[in-house]
């Protein structure tokens, strides 16, 4: 990590482990498996063969058969091909699909397209601690629903969804359940034996592998078919052409065996730094957390401060990397749509601060941050002419 900073963004990215770099330098060179892995000859079988392996490898992860995996670009291009390729698949039977407002924009805005383009979108809203309620969802599910689509763990608030109770009614009344689980895969346990999820998206940069690489999971079972959204060649079953990215697939393989071996004490390690953030900045007046500490994955705090303006309250906490509010939302300036559903006023979401940490992360950086965020919140308190 970069000396002069503090970097506690590990939502919006993780920096790569080293042990994932060094196995895809291997792959990038002459001597290295750098053959395109649908060539028939003998490097193209080589490149094929670390493929399958990477493959195996996140499927390791999840308890998932490898052959249910599909490479894509990162979760955005996971959740594009999961729910209009399931909605579309599925068209003839119902066009009526359920969702959360709290979602990421890549599912929230797929859903968004197939709205205009005539399929009907229930957008269910979350309780006030961020969470879907059962019996909600149970009664928006009609005879023409085709899918149901909750991620697992929230990118803004670190508020995860009971997807286990969620799948399972989607199973009772015949609908497809897809997950974004983009937040949680290699941090938290997904068990796709036990879990009923039909579709799952993941993308290797949230868990210490590259940019450019996720998979969209494929539950083996009949109703799950899903259509393709690019044409192109025979790779990944025909669902996702284009040549595969050796070098990142082989990252991803690596970062999910790590995350296999070391999550229990990651999770650990980032719930102690989450409990000596908290316990740093309490005490400061106007503060709210924004998700209740039992919902929520530990790796990800999100706090609002009265009277004060999340920009210029990162600002003034330079070097301290945070996100405000999400970083999806931060060039457009309208306050959190998920902090709002926590039952947050404009003013407290337009306030907030997401400090996101992970496996390098200290104590330091942690003290660093409580000490940079205390003096911005009083320096941007003293600047303002309303307080
Ligand atoms: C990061 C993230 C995505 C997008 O992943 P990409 O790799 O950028 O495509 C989607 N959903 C959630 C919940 C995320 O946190």
């Amino acid at each position: 990590m970069s000396q002069d900073l503090v970097y506690l963004d590990y939502a919006a990215t993780t920096p790569i482990d080293l042990r994932v770099v060094e196995a895809m330098q291997e792959c990038l060179t002459g001597d290295g498996a750098f053959a395109n892995p649908a060539s028939i000859h003998i490097a193209g079988r080589r490149a094929a063969a670390i493929v399958d392996s990477a493959r195996e490898q996140l499927a390791e992860l999840l308890d998932a058969r490898p052959e249910r995996l599909i490479w894509t670009s990162g979760a955005t291009e996971s959740d594009n091909l999961a729910i209009r390729g399931a909605a579309t698949a599925r068209a003839h039977r119902g066009k009526h699909l359920i969702t959360m407002p709290t979602e990421h924009k890549a599912v929230a805005d797929t859903f968004r397209a197939l709205a205009r383009e005539g399929f009907e979108v229930t957008w269910l809203s979350p309780d006030d601690n961020g969470l879907l309620s059962t019996e909600l969802l149970a009664d928006a599910i009609r005879d023409e629903t085709q899918l149901v689509s909750v991620m697992h763990v929230n990118n803004e608030t670190g508020v995860i969804q009971d997807i286990c109770a969620i799948g399972e009614l989607c199973r009772s009344r015949g609908v497809l359940f897809h997950t974004d689980a983009a937040q949680s895969v290699g941090k938290l346990e997904v068990d796709l034996r036990n879990l009923p999820v039909d579709l799952l998206s993941l993308t290797a940069h949230k868990f210490y592998g590259p940019q450019g690489i996720g998979a969209l999971y494929i539950a083996d079972r009949p109703q799950c078919s899903v259509l393709p959204i690019m044409f192109g060649g025979a790779q990944e079953k025909r669902l996702r052409p284009g040549t595969l990215p050796v070098h990142l697939i082989v990252g991803a393989g690596v970062a999910a065996s790590l995350a296999g071996d070391e999550r229990e004490v990651d999770l650990a390690h980032v719930a102690a730094l989450r409990d000596r953030l908290w316990a740093g900045i309490a005490a400061i007046p106007g503060l709210t957390r924004n998700g209740r500490e039992a919902d929520c994955y530990p790796g990800i705090l999100n706090v609002s401060v009265a009277g004060v303006e999340g920009e210029s309250l990162l600002l003034g906490m330079e070097p301290v990397c945070v996100a405000s509010g999400s970083a999806c939302n931060s060039t457009s300036g309208e306050p959190s749509y998920v902090l709002r559903s926590l039952g947050r006023s404009d003013a407290d979401a337009q306030s907030a601060v997401r400090f996101s940490f992970g496996k390098l992360t200290t104590e330091d950086d942690i003290d660093t941050a409580i000490e940079r965020y205390r003096r911005s919140v009083e320096h941007c308190r003293s600047m303002s002419p309303v307080t």
